[in-house]
């Protein structure tokens, strides 16, 4: 059996805290680093830039229709001026003012028609418009919460490395203070063990299985020599006895 000065074998179970906590250290950082928060702000984060740039698309799109109706609109208003005018003359046959007259009135019809258009692509702007505004007003408030997210899992990440940096100074001391070998064979355990390789024996019960010792078990750990260091039988780690190990 493996042998240690039992103040030396006590001090495992300090070491075993501060291995246990720098454990959770990263376990947080890992849970700050997977915030599932940031994934979806991400992604809505996205889909509302793809939304504005649809809407962006859309709104040059019919731009150019509305150009396209406005010059409809002023090439017949141009040719009604122009008839107008000739009318307004006098010159010409009788029949020709007929012609005129009634070539007016046709324009004047063509007229309507083409800014009933206009109309109808100039609502269809404005609503793009409103439309745009209130996407990209959306789309800056997702940012807003994207990189307030980004801001607290930093934060976060930067006092979990202050706190580590701050355990593993405690636990590179407190591992100077104990027997090499003894810190050793704690090590080679604590890899294989789920990251526990120490557990106080606690009123018959292994601190690091939490399963109850049988009285055999407990009677040879009682005769065992102070300096012996002790193994749980059910788990395997350094069984650390203690005065409320009901021996
Ligand atoms: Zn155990």
């Amino acid at each position: 059996m493996a042998k240690a000065a039992a103040a030396d074998q006590l001090k495992l179970l300090d070491l075993q805290a501060l291995d246990t906590k720098l454990a959770q250290l990263s376990h947080r950082a890992r849970t700050a680093n997977a915030n599932p928060d940031i994934a979806e702000a991400d992604k809505g984060l996205s889909q509302s830039r793809r939304q504005l740039v649809e809407t962006d698309t859309a709104i040059e799109d019919t731009q150019r229709e509305l150009t396209r109706a406005e010059n409809d609109v002023e090439m017949v208003v141009n040719r009604i001026d122009r008839d107008q005018k000739r009318l307004d003359s006098g010159a010409g046959t009788s029949k020709d003012l007929t012609a005129l007259q009634s070539e007016l009135e046709s324009l004047a019809k063509r007229r309507s028609d083409l800014e009933d258009v206009e109309l109808e692509v100039m609502e269809r702007m404005e609503a793009l418009t409103v439309r745009r505004g209130s996407e990209a007003a959306a789309s800056d408030s997702l940012a807003q919460q994207h990189d307030e997210l980004l801001r607290q899992r930093d934060e976060e990440l930067a006092a979990i490395e202050t706190e580590r940096e701050s355990v593993e100074q405690q636990r590179a001391e407190t591992a100077d203070g104990i027997d090499a070998g003894l810190v050793g064979s704690y090590d080679k355990i604590r890899a294989n063990h789920n990251g526990v390789g120490a557990g106080a024996l606690h009123q018959r019960r292994c601190g690091a299985c939490r399963m109850e010792l049988n009285p055999r078990d407990l009677a040879d750990i009682a005769k065992a020599a102070e300096d012996d260091v002790v193994r749980c039988e059910e788990c395997g780690r350094i069984l650390v006895r203690t005065a409320e190990s009901g021996l």
